[in-house]
């Protein structure tokens, strides 16, 4: 109390807040872009961007119409009213069941068994030209169209209503058997319409049974309106768009850990004020606007953490370091001792180091948002007790991911495989595109390779030129013009008087350090391999 006092006394002073404890959510609101960043006790644990113009288009809901059934790919394409059309598999135009992250709860009275629908009788459920209610479940990714499912469900800040698919569930992840009974018996008394199931969401633990049931009755509403949209207009529709990333942050991180919501836009600031009003008044106060110097990123220290996100390299607190590799097939995950030279025990050292690149991982592959196979290289241990203590860490530290992660035990080789599944692209995706000069690689040739390169290049098309035709002009990037005017200079007279040829040089700095073009000099032409 005196501690939290004393440093109260010292903000106000210094005007320097302190940011290294406590959960707070910055938010900076530009032209083309809205960023929100999730800080605990100083360290960056979420971090997400929306760019302007980009629909939210997983979570929509739309009525589209069935273009073609591929019996050969068990899928449909139905039209939504975008360039491409969606792709629904047959298994996702089944009723789904619960996963296995979920308790399932049976309520009383609805005892009446439903048809069981499999994959082979979608085709003639909905034929070519019907009509389809669908949500948007994995969002466009290069020219393939957007993944749907007839599974529609819609989040509520505590629950997930599942308006077409009766069954109902807790979260694993709420593991006081207490409160998981409590929570059963909340869910056996809601007054639910007929035919719709709900999910109880980590966040609903501890929340009395009135926010619970005003919750439902939220999330029954905007169901209402999605049907009337349906009803009411012609297909393809958009009949429901999830909410922005102001929405969906205050939605989902406005619990009683969030300490502070600091924005730089005053009018998101009023916005996210009238939506939370309703729900808690203390909450409203915690809403701020930032109105200082300089950008919020800077001042709450988030810039330098998002940058450090790009890095391959990750430096642990004990010295040790990871390094991130995303290749073609997976994510390969490097992990090294460094500058951790411990106090004598090795075993203790390589176990710290691996405790810390287990957490640093976690959070790595949520702050990149990267998907797929990842496969960590830990440092070996000896001991099986070890091993199983930083399988433990790296499971206890995926457990806020809201992406679904799945873990195996580290093998013989040291190795970890897990899958993380995303639902949007990663962040290296959605901020960069492929480098044009290396296409990738992450490297390119030196101007000694090219320097050969071109040498043979030029023979090759002297070789073939009629005598009289040997006049060419060679164009290439600065850095290989460097070489050739000074190393290879006696190489090219050679080539020169060996083909009675005659040559000129230019350099272009436009050009890529790859590029070489060879151009007959009297006709201006090009002349090709
Ligand atoms: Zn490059």
């Amino acid at each position: 109390m005196a501690f939290q006092f004393v440093k109260k006394i010292k903000e106000i002073f210094t005007g320097q807040k302190d940011f290294t404890s406590g959960t707070r959510i910055v938010i900076n609101c530009e032209k083309l872009e809205n960023r929100v960043a999730l800080l605990e006790n100083g360290v960056l644990e979420e971090y997400s961007i929306e760019r302007a113009g980009s629909t939210h288009l997983v979570g929509s809901i739309f009525k589209g119409r069935i273009k073609n059934i591929e019996q050969g790919l068990k899928a449909m394409f139905v039209d939504i009213g975008l360039d491409k059309n969606a792709f629904l598999h047959f298994w996702d135009a089944i009723p789904a069941a619960l996963d296995a992250g979920l308790e399932e709860v049976r309520r009383g009275g609805n005892s009446k068994k439903p048809k069981n629908v499999t994959a082979k009788d979608i085709p003639s459920l909905y034929p070519i030209g019907s009509e389809i209610l669908i949500q948007v479940s994995k969002g466009p990714v290069g020219n393939k169209g957007p993944r749907v499912t007839t599974n529609i469900s819609l989040a509520g800040r505590l629950l997930v209503l599942m308006p077409l698919n009766d069954s109902c569930g807790i979260s694993r992840k709420i593991e006081d058997p207490k409160e998981r009974a409590r929570l059963r018996g909340i869910i056996e008394k809601l007054t639910l319409p007929e035919g719709m199931g709900l999910i109880m969401r980590t966040e609903a633990a501890g929340k009395r049974a009135r926010h619970i049931i005003r919750d439902l009755s939220i999330v029954l509403e905007q169901w209402n309106e999605i049907v009337a949209n349906r009803d009411s207009k012609a297909a393809p529709v958009c009949c429901f768009q999830e909410p922005d990333l102001v929405e969906r942050t205050v939605r989902d991180f406005l619990t009683e850990e969030v300490g502070e919501i600091a924005c730089d836009n005053q009018e998101v600031v009023e916005r996210m004020k009238t939506m939370v009003a309703p729900i808690s008044r203390r909450a409203v106060r915690r809403i701020t606007f930032f109105n200082g110097a300089g950008s919020i990123f800077e001042r709450y220290q988030v810039q330098r953490q998002i940058d450090s996100a790009f890095y391959r390299q990750v430096w642990l607190p004990c010295g040790g370091y990871i390094v991130i590799d995303q290749t073609e097939a997976l994510v390969a995950i490097d992990v090294n001792t460094g500058r951790n030279k411990g106090s004598g025990n090795q075993d203790k050292v390589l176990l710290e180091t691996n405790m810390e690149a287990a957490a640093e991982v976690a959070r790595q592959l949520r702050l990149r948002n990267m998907g797929g196979l990842i496969v960590v290289d830990f440092i070996d241990m000896k001991a099986r007790k070890d091993q199983q203590s930083v399988f433990k860490t790296m499971i206890e530290h995926t457990r806020r991911d809201k992406a679904k992660t799945q873990i195996l035990p580290i093998s013989q080789f040291g190795l970890m495989e897990m899958t993380r599944q995303r639902l949007h692209e990663s962040l290296s995706d959605a901020l960069y595109e492929t480098c044009p000069q290396c296409k990738g690689h992450g490297m390119i040739k030196t101007p000694l390779t090219m320097s050969v390169e071109l040498q043979r290049r030029v023979a090759a098309v002297l070789q073939r030129q009629p005598e009289n035709e040997r006049d060419i002009l060679v164009v290439v990037h600065p850095d290989v013009m460097q070489r050739l005017r000074s190393t290879d200079d006696q190489l090219l007279v050679d080539l020169e008087r060996k083909y009675l040829a005659r040559m000129t040089f230019r350099s272009d700095p436009t050009y890529l350090r790859e590029q070489i073009a060879i151009v007959n000099a009297k006709t201006g032409v090009e002349i090709k391999l």
